[in-house]
């Protein structure tokens, strides 16, 4: 994919010095950059650095050193191997946040208004369908919901609604780990004439780099494995509209106030230069583990794309890497051994969230969907013996004997 246009022939090099510009005091790292504001030697500095004529740091909510690597490593991280309509190495600009949701509240308040609709995917990350259901409609921007995987579906939906503006793509999504195809669904919402945006954090851009289908935006949950270790919450927000980003986008979100800050950067700085390493592990666990659980007798069936019997299975190879990191499984037991699972757990550790170096283990059905009717929560493939789980990079061997004590317990 890489040739002599990208400066690292591998993501690797990327992951570890993409971003990053010699501190002025020689310091190996990019110092946190604990100021919120910064010196201007005079006036005429301060009015050439408010024109962007002299390129120095005004005010913290605005940008920071430290978020300004953070910022370019993935912006190098999501566009490498990808070559523009010119030829040369596609550019985008990323604005961190200070969460996942803040990010999100800048892409959807910085390219919706009143009257618009969004056309999404059933399976959703909680917070985003919250928001989409609960904070937009008040200001007259609502979601169609609906199986994007069947293209005529979503052709229909797009033909049936012209007020439809954003095509928004959650992909692998939670819990059930599924897929929709980013280049086929990019192809039709482009014929529409449609914002499209895709929610990398699943993926992250060493399994899928969604800007090489022509897509707008791709969002990120930097809390998930960008960050990998667990340090920090934080949200990503990357255009390929650079002039957009920015001016209006940065206008947005400096206004909207969902800035990250120097600390949780620098966090994220430091665990996206192991991203490669941390993947490959991540990924050959998910596989071991995937593998054992299909043929335990205690379970029903495993959501994992690189199984066969996923039925994204294919949409995944076509756009991945590798099938990931992330799998849910259902016992056959239901709720009560759900519970007895999660209870018996010694090394991998019960908890929400994912993508850390530590493999979490979480019950929906008693934990992130416990408000959720039952009927619903099946509706959406959460059944009650499911259990969703982000594999880790410990030893696989201690992961499995985890869990295999865990299902005897
Ligand atoms: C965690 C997550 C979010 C929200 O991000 P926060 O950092 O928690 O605000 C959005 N989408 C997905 C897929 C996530 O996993």
């Amino acid at each position: 994919m890489a040739d002599q246009i990208f400066p690292f022939s591998g993501i690797s090099s990327v992951a570890v010095h993409a971003g990053h510009e010699q501190d002025p005091n020689y310091a190996h790292l990019t110092p946190i950059y604990a100021s919120s504001t910064y010196v201007f030697d005079d006036a005429e500095q301060g009015m050439r650095r408010f024109t962007g004529e002299d390129k120095g740091y005004i005010y913290s909510r605005w940008g920071n050193p430290t978020m300004t690597e953070a910022e370019d490593k993935i912006s190098a991280l999501e566009t490498f191997g990808i070559a523009d309509a010119a030829g040369a190495p596609l550019q985008v600009r990323t604005i961190v946040h200070a969460s996942g949701m803040a990010a999100l509240t800048t892409l959807m308040l910085g390219n919706l208004k009143t009257g618009d609709k969004i056309l999404t995917h059933f399976s959703l990350y909680g917070g985003t369908q919250e928001l989409v259901e609960k904070v937009l409609p008040p200001l007259g921007i609502s979601a169609i919901v609906a199986d994007l995987r069947d293209l005529n579906i979503a052709e229909a939906a797009l033909k049936a609604d012209p007020a439809i503006r954003m095509l928004y793509l959650e992909t692998p999504a939670n819990p059930t780990i599924q897929c929709v195809d980013i280049e086929a669904l990019t192809q039709l919402g482009r014929q529409y004439n449609l914002i499209i945006a895709v929610d990398n954090t699943f993926a992250t851009p060493w399994l899928q780099q969604p800007f090489a289908y022509g897509v707008d935006y791709v969002f990120h949950s930097t809390t998930k494995f960008l960050n990998g270790h667990g340090t920090a919450i934080g949200g990503a927000l990357a255009g390929r509209d650079v002039e957009k980003m920015n001016t209006h986008m940065t206008k947005w979100h400096r206004l909207l106030g969902g800035n990250s800050n120097p600390f949780d950067a620098f966090l994220l700085v430091q665990g996206m230069r192991t991203l490669d390493v941390r993947m490959e592990r991540h990924c050959h666990n998910a596989m071991e583990v995937a593998a054992w659980l299909e043929h335990h007798p205690a379970v029903a069936k495993v959501n994992y794309l690189g199984l066969t019997s996923h039925p994204d299975h294919e949409t995944a190879l076509k756009q991945m890497r590798h099938p990931g990191a992330m799998m849910s499984f259902e016992l056959k037991g239901g709720l009560e051994a759900g519970k007895k699972f999660i209870d018996g757990l010694r090394m991998c550790v019960r908890a929400v969230s994912l993508g850390t170096c530590d493999t979490l283990v979480c019950h929906p059905a008693s934990m992130t969907h416990f408000g959720v009717p039952r009927e619903k929560r099946e509706q959406y493939g959460i059944g009650d013996g499911l259990i969703r789980l982000s594999v880790g990079i410990e030893n696989v061997a201690d992961i499995v004997h985890d869990f295999d004590a865990a299902l005897h317990s």
